[in-house]
């Protein structure tokens, strides 16, 4: 965690400024709407205020990390990757980071779309310049706001499911903001068409053997123990296709190909 702080350079920010530096451990247990037993650190739940300041990036699993999916951040440590297990399919991933949401609800979210992301996030996407930085008491107005004018409102599951659940207020937008961005591997065009059609043909994790250096940490996070690195195979009846294992791996030897199931 500290390395984190240091690599992304906040922790340099958090002295400059004063402010102190901590990771949010200490879990307490929470229920939502859909899903009960959630681990939330102790910190963010007896906080004063929680303010939210997610990037604009893409993300392979969900599609986009936006105001609703950061909060996911507060759910402790490894528990994190539990979840994967737990809640399997995106469409119920969607409904635990909305649950999530509105357990740590913040009093204000300030979206950094300066320099975003597009392509294969979280990890290994293109740097692309939004010039957006977009602020709202409610994350769930501000990304679907976003995502309408990025033009992809019909395939983010937060947005999609947020709508469902008739939590997203009436908002005005002030202010204008229009781009396009090129989405993760992982939605295809069929996916842009049609969903229900798109279940047929599914990305699975493949390791490119010539890139992986065998430092394990896919092994170590995969939620459902598929990976194996000492043979470099990963079990397809096991994997779940949270694709964590392309999120984390430091080498981008992880490639997302597409399978008939
Ligand atoms: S994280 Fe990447 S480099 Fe490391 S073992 Fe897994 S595939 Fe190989
Ligand atoms: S192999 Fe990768 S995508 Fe499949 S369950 Fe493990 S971490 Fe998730």
């Amino acid at each position: 965690m500290r390395g984190c702080f240091s690599v992304t350079g906040v922790e340099d920010v958090c002295e400059r400024l004063g402010v102190p530096c901590v990771p949010l451990d200490d879990p307490v247990e929470v229920s939502g709407e859909v899903f009960q037993k959630i681990k939330i650190s102790r910190k963010v739940l007896e906080a004063d205020k929680v303010v939210n300041l997610p990037k604009l990036k893409t993300h392979s699993q969900m599609v986009m990390t936006l105001g609703v999916k950061n909060t996911f951040g507060c759910v402790v440590g490894l528990e994190k990757s539990s979840w994967h297990m737990r809640a399997k399919n995106y469409d119920d991933f969607a409904n635990l980071l909305i649950d999530i949401h509105r357990i740590v609800s913040p009093v204000l979210t300030i979206l950094d779309g300066v320099e975003g992301m597009e392509g294969n996030g979280p990890t290994n996407g293109k740097k692309k310049h939004f010039g957006l930085v977009a602020v709202s008491k409610n994350a769930f107005a501000l990304d679907d706001a976003v995502c309408k004018a990025l033009g992809i409102d019909h395939v983010v599951y937060t947005v999609q499911h947020a709508r469902k659940r008739r939590v997203v207020p009436d908002y005005e937008i002030v202010g204008t903001f229009h781009a396009s961005i090129q989405l993760p591997s992982t939605v295809s065009t069929l996916d842009r068409l049609s969903r229900t059609f798109s279940r047929f043909f599914v990305k699975y994790p493949k390791i490119d053997t010539r890139k992986c250096v065998k430092c394990r940490l896919c092994e170590e996070r995969c939620p459902a123990s598929a990976i194996d690195i000492s043979s470099q195979r990963i079990d397809y009846q096991k994997c779940i296709r949270c694709y964590v294992c392309h999120e984390v791996c430091p080498q981008d030897a992880i490639k997302l190909v597409r399978r008939l199931v």
